[in-house]
């Protein structure tokens, strides 16, 4: 019966995904409606660049369904905000239409998986939520996998991944007789090095930029003259193009390695894309696989695999953990951290080199690639002791792919270790020299990075052992931390407690730091 009625599908803004079933043939009965919403433009101060990408790419996506003959409803925050919230903005738009039934892709985001399937009660006419069809598990596969709700990690999960789709797999072994190239993978630039010119796009931004001004949205960060990030599919699928000519053949050897010399290095900055869902995990890992397949010898498989595991592991993973874990997982806080966020995560106004040149580049680009962000202001924040709702709402509010189901278990899970270890086996934290080890930020930095009691002090140094001496009972255990607590041992009592004073100052007061 409900095959005619007419149809509402709604889309949300990281939903665009061209190859959905539903755009498999045209349907006159159907109405599709693509619209910038306030609540989702101000749910968080986001990046200003994220909100241009987001509506940019949101318009487009209408264009090319139109030009594909659907009907498509485009409303831009002009029409909607007069609206109270979504529902009053459906209920509108089904009447004037004389729409009858409500369709929605189920959100991957918890806030809007709710906020929806409450709709589509109050909305008193047959609805129905659908699979966004864009990853490498379907939900009843993701449910199976990780329905006991316990602790799995991400090596155990990926190879599992390996051997389901025979990626990367010869004769049911790992191609190259090895799952992980991690001890490749882990290169300092060479100081002679001259950065790859990233491939920048020019979208034009006026008209977002003058809606957000006349709707007054709170927004971060720098809007460059023209919009960087790709915003249609042509461009999504030419930065994987040029991503895998250019730069892949060396994305595993600097994949952890930071400079102040240049903000993307050898990484794809694909994560927008994706996450909007404007091109499919399965498109970009099967483009890496065609590059190996033809030149293994440029190609290293260090390289692809390292790539492979980023997004068949680990961007899979942490869905499977948050659909799983949600609600409850955005509680938690197993360390009871609870001091404030520094004014410095905003702002870049601290002497710390490091921090000051990651917190730049993101208000720049609303970028910074993985180790930046885990060890860097990820690593800082936890020595601190800073409360998770508020690392989280960073984390959310300053990147460019920043989407909550991808963005809590890095951040409460894998950064600050707020789920006591369901994701990750260890706190992810270090003193200053692993910074040292893979970036060039300590040169010209105020502070002294082999000093960890004095004046200048690298402020990571002390507040790394007094990060571990703080959480003893908790993780003094812990197998993988033997060798943190026996070097924590070794620190003679009263060089300790200068430590611990110095620890005690940064904690105190970070933002004079
Ligand atoms: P590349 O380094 O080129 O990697 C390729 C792709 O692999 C990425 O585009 C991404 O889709 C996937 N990937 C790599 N690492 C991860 C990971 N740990 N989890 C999920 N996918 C991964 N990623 C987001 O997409 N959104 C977030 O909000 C986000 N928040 C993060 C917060 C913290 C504290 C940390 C430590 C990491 C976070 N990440 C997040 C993961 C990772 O940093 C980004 O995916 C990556 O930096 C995006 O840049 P890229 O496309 O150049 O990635
Ligand atoms: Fe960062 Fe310390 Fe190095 Fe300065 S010395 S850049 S604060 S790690």
């Amino acid at each position: 019966m409900h095959a005619s009625t007419p149809t509402l599908r709604l889309i949300l803004g990281d939903q665009l995904n061209a190859n959905h079933s539903w755009f498999a043939s045209v349907e006159a009965h159907v109405l599709y409606l693509i619209a910038e919403l306030p609540q989702e433009a101000s749910y968080v101060t986001h990046h200003v660049q994220k909100v241009q990408a987001f509506f940019l790419a949101m318009a487009h996506f209408g264009q090319v369904l139109s030009d594909r003959g659907h009907r498509v409803c485009h409303l831009t925050l002009d029409q909607t905000v007069q609206f109270d919230d979504l529902e009053a903005l459906v209920k509108q738009v089904m009447t004037e239409h004389r729409l009858d039934r409500f369709e929605y892709q189920r959100p991957d985001e918890y806030r809007l998986r709710v906020q929806l399937r409450a709709m589509s009660e109050a909305l008193g006419c047959p609805s129905d939520g659908v699979e966004t069809e864009h990853f490498l598990l379907s939900e009843a596969e993701v449910e199976a996998l990780f329905a006991d709700g316990k602790s799995r990690r991400m090596e155990q999960f990926y190879r599992s991944m390996r051997k389901k789709t025979g990626i990367l797999m010869s004769g049911g072994q790992p191609v190259g007789d090895r799952w992980n190239f991690d001890q490749e993978n882990r290169k300092k630039l060479p100081k002679s090095w001259s950065p790859p010119v990233p491939l920048l796009f020019e979208n034009d931004t006026q008209k977002v930029d003058e809606r957000l001004a006349r709707h007054r949205i709170q927004t971060w960060g720098v809007a460059q003259a023209q919009l960087v990030w790709p915003v249609t599919l042509a461009q999504a699928e030419a930065l994987v193009q040029d991503f895998v000519a250019r730069l892949l053949p060396l994305f595993g050897r600097y994949q952890d390695a930071m400079t102040d010399r240049d903000w993307a290095l050898y990484h794809a900055r694909i994560s927008f894309a994706l996450n909007c869902k404007m091109v499919t995990p399965q498109w970009l890992i099967g483009e890496v696989l065609k590059a190996y397949e033809q030149d293994p010898v440029t190609y290293e498989l260090a390289s692809v695999e390292g790539f492979i595991r980023q997004v068949m592991g680990w961007r899979e993973y942490v869905r499977g953990i948050y659909l799983s874990q949600m609600p409850e997982y955005g509680q938690t806080n197993a360390l009871a951290n609870d001091r404030p966020l520094p004014a410095f995560y905003w702002t870049g106004e601290t002497k710390m080199r490091c921090v000051a040149q990651v917190v730049e580049q993101t208000r720049a680009y609303a970028y910074a690639h993985h180790i930046q962000r885990l060890m860097v202001t990820g690593n800082l924040a936890l020595l601190l002791g800073v409360a998770p709702d508020a690392v989280d709402e960073w984390y959310l509010s300053v990147f460019i792919d920043a989407i909550e189901w991808v963005e809590m278990p890095n951040t409460r899970g894998m950064s600050q270790y707020a789920d006591g270890g369901f994701l990750a086996s260890k706190p992810y934290v270090s003193s200053g020299k692993y910074i040292q080890r893979m970036s060039d930020y300590c040169q010209g930095c105020t502070y002294n990075i082999d000093e960890r009691s004095s004046e200048d002090a690298c402020p990571f140094n002390s507040l790394y052992w007094a990060f571990l001496h703080r959480h003893q009972s908790t993780l003094g255990n812990n197998q993988r931390m033997a060798m943190m607590y026996s070097n924590l041992k070794r620190i003679p009592t009263v060089e300790l407690t200068d430590i611990l004073n110095r620890a005690d100052a940064v904690r105190r007061d970070p933002d004079t730091f």
